[in-house]
């Protein structure tokens, strides 16, 4: 059978059997995963490299390029509310992400730990509730 006659009778044969195309995509990535447990980390770092490239490779505030200290930041807060949305930082958050610059997005930038934590506190971005108490206590 030519090739093309082939694909045609696998398009008409998907067209008909959604169900059973999708049940076998299922089963080959869970054999696939099985078989390279690695392949998710290596796909969602690669997502994150991608990521911190595009937002300049160091910290926004004050210039860290470190990259295991550096962390992605929703610049208007927010960021903890839309991880939750789409269940921790996933792959899907990093897609996410990654669509949203690749469309000119500047709700993004890299912060290193420190800075991150920083703007936590002066944003009030922590447990508003006990922040008086806390400043109380270090600063006493
Ligand atoms: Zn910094």
């Amino acid at each position: 059978m030519h090739p093309s006659v082939q694909r045609d009778a696998d398009k008409r044969y998907a067209d008909r059997h959604p169900d059973k195309i999708r049940a076998k995509n299922r089963r080959f990535m869970t054999k696939y995963r099985k078989e390279h447990p690695e392949a998710r980390t290596e796909s969602i770092w690669r997502k994150k490299k991608r990521i911190f490239d595009l937002l300049g490779g160091k910290c926004y505030s004050c210039g860290e390029s470190d990259w295991r200290c550096l962390q992605i930041d929703h610049v208007n807060g927010g960021g903890n509310q839309q991880k939750k949305r789409l269940h921790s930082a996933n792959e899907k958050y990093y897609n996410f992400i990654l669509k949203e610059l690749q469309f000119g997005s500047k709700n993004y930038q890299l912060l290193c730990a420190n800075c991150n934590w920083k703007k936590f506190y002066e944003n009030n971005e922590i447990s508003t509730k006990h922040m008086a108490t806390i400043l109380k206590v270090m600063s006493g």
